[in-house]
């Protein structure tokens, strides 16, 4: 993470999926949310470091609202995340959201096409949305 995001960021988390492209969309629209869409307000961590119980990574989710998005119905980071004691507040699975862009070609595991990235801005702007709300209604999470 590295920023040292204040209590009232929602940290966007996504799985690691590889091997799919499911996974890097997941991956790109949080960089497109905590980059460019809403730096101020968000900011990610990784997964990796939750699952081997990184202290610094454990006490981030459980004093922070979180969004995972993950590639597919397994919800490796939602799950991981709430072992690790912290909240989500909202779960989002790419495999889900490809159902509304029936015939696109998202792309392969390494490179995403224009449909894939048009997928990827869609996921972030609903994910910024989620964010914003859930600033509002929850403000700092203890
Ligand atoms: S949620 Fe699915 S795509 Fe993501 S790491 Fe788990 S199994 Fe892989």
């Amino acid at each position: 993470m590295g920023n040292g995001p204040g209590n009232q960021t929602t940290l966007i988390i996504p799985c690691s999926g590889i091997g799919k492209v499911h996974g890097l969309i997941g991956r790109e629209a949080t960089y497109l949310v905590t980059e460019d869409l809403a730096p101020d307000e968000t900011a990610t961590l990784c997964l990796a470091l939750l699952v081997k119980g990184d202290p610094d990574a454990v006490a981030s989710v459980q004093s922070h609202t979180c969004i995972t998005i993950d590639g597919c119905a397994k919800a490796c980071a939602q799950k991981n995340v709430e072992l690790a004691g912290g909240r989500v507040g909202k779960a989002i699975q790419v495999a889900e959201a490809l159902r509304n862009f029936r015939g696109a070609k998202p792309g392969t595991a390494t490179a995403l096409t224009d449909d894939g990235w048009n997928i990827a801005r869609e996921i972030a702007k609903s994910v910024t949305c989620e964010a914003a709300i859930l600033h509002d209604q929850e403000g700092v999470v203890q």
